[in-house]
């Protein structure tokens, strides 16, 4: 079997990936760095979770035990402003390219640092992100460190993934990760101002369209 390096941004949005890359004849082997997710103690639960999970389907699972808040806030400090409340023409923050470049190099450089030909991430099997930007900034790693990228829409097997993190009765948060998306996740106001702005987006795809 040809060992993979999968970055795992954490235990639920892995469990659909790794029985899919197994059924595709690969050894996933684990990578947990998610240096942004917000408070640090919610951090710690996912990769507690994330050691759990491993634990139980029987893979192995490497560790950035960085916790890089401030980092992220530098990284992003120029992007986030009050308009970033109101989502960008696309429907996504410009902070999260920032986060997928920082995790997606991070995983790029840790599988040539360590003997992986092939790395994959599990934020592909999450209908939350960008998936066409992640695969953009997948494949700029994977050149960025002479690795190979392997890319798949984990997506289609949505249920399936929630279905096998219920069965290892796993710990599932309700937000990405960072302090941004808890806020956007709880607060009724932006909440309000995301729902209105893709109503509206659909609406002008109705009139474009006619
Ligand atoms: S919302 Fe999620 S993907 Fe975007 S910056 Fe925050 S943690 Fe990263």
């Amino acid at each position: 079997m040809e060992k993979i390096l999968m970055h795992m941004c954490c235990a639920p949005c892995s469990c659909y990936p790794t029985e899919k890359l197994r059924a595709e004849g690969f050894e996933p082997v684990g990578y947990f760095f998610n240096p942004n997710i917000h408070p640090h103690q919610e951090w710690r639960r996912r990769l507690t979770t994330a050691r759990e999970f491993a634990e139980k389907v029987g893979i192995k699972i490497f560790v950035h035990n960085h916790y890089g808040l401030r980092q992220y806030l530098q990284k992003v400090s120029s992007l986030v402003d009050d308009s970033d409340t109101i989502q960008y023409p696309d429907g996504f923050h410009k902070r999260c390219a920032v986060c997928y470049a920082w995790r997606l190099n991070e995983a790029a450089q840790f599988a040539a640092e360590n003997n992986f030909k092939i790395f994959t991430s599990t934020l592909f099997y999450s209908r939350h992100q960008n998936h066409e930007l992640m695969k953009k900034i997948a494949e700029q790693a994977a050149k960025n460190f002479g690795v190979e990228f392997f890319y798949e829409d984990f997506r289609i097997g949505w249920q399936r993934g929630i279905d096998i993190s219920l069965e290892l009765e796993l710990y599932r948060q309700n937000y990405c990760g960072c302090i941004f998306s808890e806020e956007e996740r709880f607060s009724n106001d932006l909440r309000k101002a995301r729902k209105k702005f893709f109503t509206q987006s659909k609406q002008d795809a109705v009139v474009t369209a006619d």
